[in-house]
């Protein structure tokens, strides 16, 4: 046995849970990698933008040098594209990096956070990782109830984490029930917009909280080049909020946390907004079609906003069998236990053939 002891919060702690890696299940189920598919981790069937692969390519020859650890050129592109100021920006190293920077900042030891059930399984993880209490919020109908969150502010909450849209769950909060919501939470608790599945929503519903920012100095948004930007491999990700804010969370950041390739990709991403377009019409065409197939086999789901849907088996065991058979034949989803939801599956939309075969075998599983 070894002696070391670590604090009971750091105990409490239980590991993230990602989807399965390919060459995982190549490996173990003897599987050639070309004949699986991943609907496991929302990443983007179509890769990444073709401008993104050219500064990739370009960013090799000098990555004998640090990064610039400030991020100058990809904050002035992400300020140009969202009207912000430079010193509104914080870099990470994916979104997950943000979200961890706000705990580290805002949270200590005994201090609250509020976040719902079957949200992102990180903010749990990173306010226990600083000795915090999180207070999860049961949700209403699979949805985040606000209202419940309001009641549940204490002397002791610090920070709000609200997922919009939510992963797994893809229920998106609407424009005013945020707004109404930041009006009444006292200016003292940060409240964090997670908005990683923004590129995906249609204008209607996509987010104007940047434009929120000189109203709300408790606000942070949180975005990702993981999800719409198929940059997931390289982890970059932003927040924005007031200025004092983020020169609080610009303190305790890993100086070099974004790495040069990463910084040149996301910049010429945002310079691509035909890919993310099309991103969006595959992925509304891909989400027709598998909830199509969910309504013909008789299957529930969650209507989703995002690059996934979460669909419902009989039980945990049936959900378990599903993922298994689906698993031997190649196609990796994602089990949600861990959020809660033990009789769910959730698939990631992918293209037209990899639905098309996930359609396949999810309706002969049980003949
Ligand atoms: C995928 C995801 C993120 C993004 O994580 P990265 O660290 O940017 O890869 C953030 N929030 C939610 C809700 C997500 O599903």
């Amino acid at each position: 046995m070894n002696s070391i002891k670590v604090a009971s919060y750091i105990e409490s702690i239980e590991p993230y849970q990602g989807g399965l890696p390919i060459k995982e299940v190549a490996r173990k189920l003897n599987i050639a990698e070309k004949n699986i598919i991943k609907l496991a981790s929302n990443e983007n069937p179509l890769g990444i933008s073709p401008l993104a692969k050219k500064a990739i390519t370009e960013a090799l020859s000098e990555v004998q040098r640090y990064p610039d650890g400030n991020g100058f050129y990809l904050k002035d592109a992400l300020s140009q594209k969202f009207n912000l100021n430079p010193d509104q920006l914080i870099l990470g190293n994916g979104s997950n990096d943000i979200l961890e920077l706000v705990a580290r900042t805002f949270l200590s030891v005994d201090d609250e956070a509020i976040y719902s059930e079957h949200a992102f399984a990180v903010y749990p993880l990173v306010v226990k990782s600083v000795g915090a209490i999180g207070r999860e919020i049961p949700a209403r109908n699979y949805q985040h109830d606000l209202d419940s969150f309001r009641g549940a502010i204490t002397k002791k909450t610090k920070v709000i984490f609200i997922a919009n849209p939510n992963n797994p769950t893809g229920t998106l909060i609407p424009k005013d029930q945020i707004q109404d919501f930041l009006n009444n939470v006292p200016s003292n608790i940060i409240v964090v917009l997670d908005e990683a599945y923004d590129e995906y929503l249609d204008e209607e519903n996509k987010s104007i909280a940047f434009g929120w920012l000189t109203t709300y100095k408790n606000l942070i948004i949180s975005r990702s080049f993981s999800k719409a930007y198929g940059l997931a491999g390289l982890r970059v990700g932003f927040g924005a909020g007031c200025n004092t804010l983020i020169e609080l969370m610009n303190r305790i950041r890993q100086p070099f946390n974004v790495n040069f390739i990463a910084q040149q990709a996301a910049i010429a991403s945002l310079h691509d907004e035909d890919f993310i377009r099309l991103s969006r019409k595959i992925n509304n065409d891909g989400m027709n079609q598998i909830v199509l197939a969910f309504d013909s086999l008789g299957i529930k789901y969650i209507p989703s906003h995002g690059n996934f849907v979460s669909f419902k088996l009989e039980d945990e065991t049936d959900a378990m069998l599903y993922y298994q058979h689906l698993l031997k034949n190649g196609i990796i989803l994602r089990p949600i236990a861990n959020y809660k939801l033990p009789e769910f599956l959730r698939v990631s939309v992918g293209l037209k053939e990899e639905n098309d075969q996930f359609i396949k075998f999810l309706s002969n599983c049980k003949l």
